[in-house]
């Protein structure tokens, strides 16, 4: 699944070609991936794509939006005659002709160009809603690692009184959204906080530690386009992302902690491959 890094990727290049673009015509290939009322958007230009979260948020002019979660294997590329751009699992597809047998929705535009979301596995999903509805959507989501509320004393309040380990509460999205294994175990490297610590056992100076370290780890991830991991995430420019250039611990096991050198470890906590360095996490 992709993380934070990656969806503000993709979203950030729709926002580059689609803003201005008008919807002709979407066709619906496989009944279980859109949501809504497709007549909506006819004749519909689109003003902007955000991101909130790991959801890609296309806005219309008419005050409906598209939001869409990619899930495990989903993809969205944009093509005209002249670019392909967009991103998500990474298959033949992305290359290849496109429609393809995992495409389940196509989205034309007046100037013959298309956007297409394309899924293996048939988790992700595009809904179509009245803007005004968002905020319904969004209230049940905690915010961003990177939004400004997302304070130490925010952090410190949901992690008081909690025995899971820090890992876990750090990655669980009712506290904050966006923080996935990989920049979860970069974060607690960074700031020197063994990831099975139970979570009240964090001082405030900590907490404020780990906060900061989490909100770099994610902007750079942003700012290298994202990690290419396991084959899992490439985009689709044909760049892969560079965070991997720069990974401090995840992937790592055996090789030496950026911090202190001393040979990083790989455990698992909650089921999750949880790499870290045992001298100076603690
Ligand atoms: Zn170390």
């Amino acid at each position: 699944m992709p993380e934070l890094p990656e969806v503000e990727t993709i979203a950030r290049k729709l926002q580059l070609v689609l803003p201005g673009r008008e919807i002709q015509s979407i066709e619906q290939l496989h009944p279980k991936t859109l949501h809504g009322t497709p007549e909506y958007l006819l004749g519909q230009t689109i003003k902007q794509v955000t991101r909130r979260a790991k959801i890609i948020i296309i806005h219309f002019d008419n005050n409906f939006s598209m939001i869409i979660h990619l899930k495990m294997t989903g993809q969205l590329i944009y093509l005209d005659k002249k670019i392909r751009v967009g991103g998500g699992h990474p298959t033949t597809d992305w290359v290849n002709q496109l429609p393809s047998k995992h495409t389940r929705t196509v989205i034309h535009f007046t100037d013959d160009s298309t956007l297409f979301f394309n899924d293996q596995r048939l988790f992700g999903w595009l809904k179509i809603m009245p803007t005004a509805e968002l905020s319904v959507v969004f209230t049940l989501l905690a915010p961003d690692v990177i939004d400004e509320q997302v304070t130490p004393e925010y952090l410190a309040s949901k992690l008081q009184k909690r025995s899971s380990t820090i890992k876990q509460l750090i990655m669980d999205n009712t506290i904050m959204a966006g923080l996935g294994n990989i920049y979860a175990c970069d974060a607690l490297n960074v700031a020197r906080i063994h990831p099975q610590r139970p979570a009240k056992t964090l001082t405030l100076a900590e907490v404020t530690t780990l906060l900061a370290a989490s909100k770099v780890v994610l902007q750079q991830g942003i700012e290298l386009g994202g990690t290419t991991f396991d084959g899992k995430y490439v985009d689709i420019e044909g760049m892969a992302g560079q965070y991997q250039s720069v990974v401090r611990v995840y992937g790592r096991e055996g090789m030496p902690c950026l911090n202190c050198g001393t040979p990083i470890k790989k455990i698992k906590v909650e089921g999750r491959g949880t790499y870290f360095c045992p001298q100076c996490q603690l």
